[in-house]
């Protein structure tokens, strides 16, 4: 079994990995999925010029020389409220009184605000001269007809979904949701329901990998629990296939009973089984029977729980067409000086905050793979490279920002 690296492994995985079909859902129902097409807008935003303030259109040049000492009196002959047009154009001399979002009148080519006025009866005082164009926002000015405003493989945000109603947009193409199987191994596993005795320990990676899957926009399918015989994986893993994509915990290492490899193999899987250089995590299956992605993760929960996001996650943002696979990673100072042996890349579970426009980083507690304190209490995962033995307090690592708040696990 060869040892091979994060990357190389994420690559060989992705490579394998086929982008979902396209549906079309009501832009209400699409918060958080990832855009399939560009959003071409077929309207100019604002439709016309309009008003920026409360106050009046007039003519600038009428009112160059005014001050508050030497106001200008003008006109009032209209009043334009939003959603209307002005009857007449204006005339030098004149004034219209109009409200934000109101369209400009044909002939004015400024709007002073209210503040900077006077009224007196039918007329107002203006105290204050005015720029060209001043407080007119022009037609266009936000979006242009023709323009693409959402680029496809983007995940909808709250501000996107606005940006289509803007355009006018009641419907829009996402990438279709992988359902994917989730598979817990090992005799000594029970379901949430079960009273544990003596060596018997809950499914919390079946759980956490339904939340990471959900996150992540997959649609989880959970399986339960399979027993350490051929025979039962073999069983489970046949219903799993049911699935766009499989994943399983358990049963993936070097013990007598990690029987999971072998019963893919006899269902006909192509398999590539690495050692990665990573720490935790370092047992992984991955391969394909027909051309269904099938993972087999580590059992300890902090290795399942980093697996997931450094292999799984990325596939399914694959698979629904996101252009930006890997998550978002900053560099933080270091809190205080780590150490560890050369020859793998460690994740460590991590607190990052930023202050002053800087992010710091602490490795939050004891970091082993079965510890998922540690995990439950971390927004990060600090990578310590490879060849590294030493980070300094107060040097620069990189650290994976968790998607803790993706609306699509809403
Ligand atoms: P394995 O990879 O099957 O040898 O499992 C490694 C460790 O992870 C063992 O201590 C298992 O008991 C534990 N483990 C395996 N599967 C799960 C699970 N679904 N939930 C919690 N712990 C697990
Ligand atoms: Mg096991």
């Amino acid at each position: 079994m060869s040892m091979i690296q994060v990357q190389e492994a994420r690559d060989k995985i992705l490579s394998k990995i086929k982008v979902k079909g396209v549906e079309k859902v009501s832009l209400d129902q699409a918060l958080g999925r990832v855009l399939a097409e560009d959003v071409i807008s077929e309207v100019n935003n604002p439709p016309l010029d309009n008003s920026a303030m409360d106050g009046y259109a007039l003519i600038a040049e009428d009112i160059a020389s005014a001050t508050p000492e030497t106001p200008i009196q003008l006109e009032v002959v209209e009043e334009i409220a939003a959603g209307y047009s002005a009857k007449g154009a204006l005339k030098s001399g004149q004034a219209m009184r109009i409200m934000t979002g109101a369209p400009i009148p044909t002939g004015a080519n400024a709007v002073l605000m209210q503040e900077d006025t006077d009224k007196d009866g039918t007329f107002i005082l203006a105290k204050d001269r005015a720029d060209l164009e001043e407080n007119i926002r022009k037609a266009g000015e936000d979006v242009q007809k023709g323009e693409t405003v959402i680029k496809k493989g983007v995940t909808l945000s709250p501000a996107h979904i606005g940006m289509m109603a803007v355009v006018g947009r009641s419907q829009v193409a996402v990438g279709q949701r992988p359902t994917v199987s989730i598979l817990s191994t090992g005799d000594e596993i029970l379901e949430l329901d079960q009273k544990p005795e003596g060596p018997q320990i809950y499914n919390s990676n079946g759980h956490m990998l339904a939340a990471q899957i959900r996150s992540a926009g997959g649609i989880p399918v959970y399986l339960g629990i399979a027993k350490d015989t051929e025979k039962d994986l073999m069983e489970k893993f046949e219903w799993a296939l049911q699935s766009d994509i499989v994943v399983s915990s358990g049963g993936v290492s070097v013990g007598d009973y990690d029987l999971v490899k072998a019963s893919l193999e006899k269902m006909g899987q192509e398999m590539l089984f690495w050692k990665v250089a990573m720490k935790p995590g370092k047992p992984l299956a991955f391969g394909r029977i027909g051309d269904k992605p099938i993972f087999g993760l580590p059992g300890n929960p902090v290795s399942s729980f980093v697996s997931f996001e450094q292999f799984v996650r990325p596939s399914l943002k694959k698979v629904m067409g996101c252009s930006d696979l890997a998550h978002p990673t900053v560099q933080a100072k270091l809190t205080r000086t780590i150490h560890k042996k050369p020859g793998r890349l460690h994740f460590l579970s991590a607190i990052v905050s930023s202050s002053d426009g800087e992010y710091t980083v602490t490795p939050a507690g004891e970091q082993g793979s079965g510890v998922l304190k540690s995990a439950a209490n971390a927004n990060g995962l600090l990578i310590f490279p490879l060849e590294e033995a030493e980070i300094k307090e107060g040097e620069q690592v990189a650290v994976q920002l968790l998607d803790i708040n993706n609306p699509q696990s809403l």
